[in-house]
């Protein structure tokens, strides 16, 4: 299943540089499917955060913070997502995939995602507080644990950002 709105054309392709291009237009779509999960997140009450995995172009699994609503201190999103897709796999092993996150993960879901070998993680906005792929700490590039990521930042973050904001606003409710 082809994220909706994907398209690489043959008209881009054509062009110079046009690598670049493509595989910065598709990070920006499969954040914006992170988005939505996100928005559905703030819809149950919890804070806005949406993770999408993608494995070959195509998303396996989309996960939005679940903590309020599931009552579950691991239910975040990238948890989530995790979860949804090993269950659909023959394997916990997340070779060759790819997770879209709107927000730095934090200590456990970047120790969830360098345990599941996730390939390349794609972030939206930084977690100063809390954030664990560079922030306060760097559990996805450090050479004395088990895996490595690939690491994209700021993709869409003003987006992610916005929702965050809106979430927390007193004026909310
Ligand atoms: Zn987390």
């Amino acid at each position: 299943m082809l994220a909706p709105g994907v398209r690489l054309s043959d008209d881009i392709a054509t062009r110079e540089g046009w690598d670049d291009v493509t595989d910065a237009t598709v990070d920006a779509t499969f954040m914006g499917t992170a988005l939505e999960a996100a928005k559905r997140a703030g819809e149950h009450d919890d804070v806005p955060v949406g993770c999408v995995l993608v494995e070959n172009g195509a998303i396996i699994a989309v996960g939005e913070n679940r903590r309020e609503v599931d009552r579950d201190p691991s239910a975040h999103a990238e948890i989530v997502a995790l979860r949804a897709a090993a269950s659909r796999r023959p394997s916990w092993r997340m070779d060759g995939v790819t997770a879209y996150v709107t927000l730095e993960p934090c200590v456990m879901c970047a120790g969830a995602l360098l345990n599941a070998r996730v390939a390349r993680v794609v972030i939206g906005a930084m977690d100063e507080k809390a954030g664990a792929v560079g922030s306060r700490y760097n559990v996805l590039s450090d050479p004395r644990l088990l895996h490595e990521a690939d690491v994209t930042y700021d993709v869409r973050a003003d987006d992610s950002v916005r929702l965050l904001s809106e979430f927390f606003s007193p004026r909310r409710g």
